[in-house]
């Protein structure tokens, strides 16, 4: 029986950023440039710096060579050959980013959303600009029309504010000194930068698995019934109270000392009822956005071969129905119904500016130090507030609206459906009663996945034998991101949100919580004695050392004894 050091479920970009950051040494994704230098300082130079003791006046050791393997600024970002013994699982494919790739496939998405530092590199927050300056493929980055610009005094602001003390707006959201930030990737750039990223860390294709995880537990080794023992586990005392994770998959059996949860929403896509919709999906006549393996379906493609007129339905008010609506046009659909519950809402990205512009940390403070669980879900909720779509794709459902290639509904919901199956197609009726469309040929339902981990099957287990609250059906992990105390069961990614804030099912959620996590796992492998790339803690004020560095602790409690011997 083999127990890794660490297992991670999911090998999209929260699962890549947690792997990288396991395997840098020197991270400073995270960090501003005075914790970056002092941890590089600490890194390169540490107990081996030459300090003179202002007491005994006598010198610690020599400053040794430096090593050819380390870079000038002390980084050493390959991988090490004392790796962590690390597996990844996966439900979509063998490589990373299998899912990320196939649905930017599917919705032919170009560009990504996210500004650039929204990236999993751990080893640099601006990786991402940088890899483009250096392969010269700055052409790649596009620009965010009104998004950076002149900040704007509050004077002029007040000036801007209407009779009713409405503000007029029309001002950018982002000072004119952070407007590198503010371009939008193409999506071949990211997926070449996250290839660089698997490339430099050594993740190679041998550490991930296609396995679709059912069952998570984690108990001592006599509590798994069917346990071959071989010499992995020996028969000390320690061992047989020490606890393992045992996960089930579809294609067998792994454990692990560390798990590291990394699967996005966690549950499968939600499609709202609708009386007269056949059950089980997937069903030739609909589909959940998330689930589309060919757009248009097959039948849908004949008719548009055959020349004949053709009808969608999509019902959601996110980015992917616009994204979804303009590629049916794109690809022969004569028409598209767009239904929306609420109104079209118009943002850059996915969670306000306020969270992502200049004053972020404030917002990131505000989450942070607020009393209670319920009150950083509310936050999340309002930060998200639903679907939106961005300027440069409110510009093209404009176009289509116009020419009549798309029939937009605001604050209409989809009441019943009706499938003739000779016909292959749909009558429907909305709670808009002046809607009345013709017979529709698809629906796609691109109504998003809620979190929940009441309905999470592969989290039932570990819920029954170690009971964790939730709020809005998110975990109220502990601050390492863990289970509990107790249980090195690590969150990262959307299910963190109660922790990460409201960017935690985004790329900058999946950096953040790389960082937060790979800290602690250290400190629960070395606890175990399992030795990796860090070494083993050569003393107390090594630890103390490593808190410094990292901020963790008072920053010059560390310093305190330093050269004294
Ligand atoms: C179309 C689209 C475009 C987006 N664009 C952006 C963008 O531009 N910028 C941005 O910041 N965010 C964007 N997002 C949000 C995006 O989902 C996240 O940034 C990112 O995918 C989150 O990564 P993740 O690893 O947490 O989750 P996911 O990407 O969902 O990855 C989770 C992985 O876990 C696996 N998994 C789940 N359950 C199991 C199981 N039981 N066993 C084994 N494996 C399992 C899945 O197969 C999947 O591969 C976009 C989302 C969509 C749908």
């Amino acid at each position: 029986m083999r127990v890794h050091d660490v297992l991670i479920i999911g090998a999209g970009p929260a699962g890549l950023a947690a792997a990288a950051r396991l395997r840098e040494h020197t991270p400073s994704a995270t960090f501003t440039d005075d914790e970056h230098q002092r941890y590089h300082w600490i890194k390169k130079h540490g107990r081996k710096m030459n300090i003179k003791n202002c007491k005994t006046n006598k010198n610690s050791l020599p400053t040794p060579p430096s090593s050819p393997e380390t870079s000038e600024c002390g980084c050493d970002h390959h991988a090490s050959d004392e790796a962590l013994d690390m597996l990844i699982l996966d439900a979509d494919g063998t490589e990373w980013m299998a899912k990320w790739n196939r649905l930017f496939k599917t919705f032919g998405i170009d560009y990504l959303r996210s500004p650039m530092f929204f990236q999993i590199d751990p080893a640099d927050r601006d990786a991402l600009l940088a890899y483009a300056y250096e392969q010269e493929r700055v052409k790649e980055l596009q620009a965010l029309p009104g998004c950076a610009g002149k900040e704007v005094s509050k004077h002029k602001k007040k000036k801007r504010i209407n009779s009713k003390g409405r503000f007029l707006g029309g001002t950018p959201d982002i000072d004119e000194r952070d407007r590198k930030d503010y371009f939008v990737p193409s999506t071949d750039l990211f997926a070449c930068q996250c290839e660089e990223v698997i490339r430099r860390y050594g993740l190679g294709r041998d550490l991930l698995r296609q396995e679709k995880v059912s069952d998570i537990e984690y108990d001592t080794i006599d509590s798994f019934k069917d346990v071959e023992h071989d010499s992995v586990i020996s028969h000390e005392s320690s061992d047989e109270e020490r606890k393992f994770f045992r996960i089930t998959t579809d294609q067998g059996i792994r454990y692990a000392h560390v798990v590291i949860l990394a699967v996005g929403p966690g549950n499968t896509p939600c499609i709202p009822p609708v009386s007269g919709l056949p059950t089980p999906c997937p069903h030739e006549g609909y589909t959940h956005a998330m689930q589309i393996k060919q757009f248009p379906p097959p039948h849908v493609k004949a008719k548009i071969n055959a020349r004949h007129s053709t009808n969608m339905l999509i019902v959601g008010g996110g980015l992917t129905s616009i994204q979804l609506a303009d590629l049916a046009i794109k690809r022969g659909v004569s028409k598209v119904w767009l239904l929306m519950r609420g109104n079209l809402k118009i943002k850059y990205f996915d969670v306000d500016l306020d969270w992502v512009g200049k004053f972020r940390n404030f917002k990131q403070a505000e989450f942070w130090t607020a009393d209670t669980d319920e009150e950083r879900f509310e936050m999340i909720t309002q930060a998200r507030n639903g679907g939106s779509i961005t300027p440069r794709y409110r510009k093209i459902l404009d176009a289509h609206v116009s020419s009549g290639k798309i029939s937009l509904h605001t604050h209409t919901i989809l009441q019943s459906v009706s499938w003739d199956s000779e016909a292959k197609t749909w009558t429907i009726t909305a709670s808009d009663s002046s809607l009345s469309a013709p017979p529709i040929d698809y629906i796609v339902f691109a109504t998003g996945i809620q979190s929940n981990i009441h309905t999470i099957p592969f989290l039932q287990s570990i819920q029954h034998a170690h009971p964790i609250e939730t709020i809005g059906g998110l975990p109220c992990l502990n601050d390492d991101l863990m289970w509990n105390d107790d249980v090195p069961l690590f969150v990262t990614g959307r299910l963190a949100g109660l922790r990460l804030g409201p960017g935690a099912p985004n790329l900058v959620g999946a950096r953040i919580g790389a960082e937060r996590i790979a800290w602690n796992v250290e400190d629960v492998l070395k606890k175990l004695g399992r030795k990796g790339p860090w070494g083993e803690s050569e003393s107390e004020s090594g630890d103390e050392m490593e808190a410094y560095a990292a901020a963790r602790d008072n920053r010059f409690g560390s310093l305190v004894g330093v050269g004294e011997e």
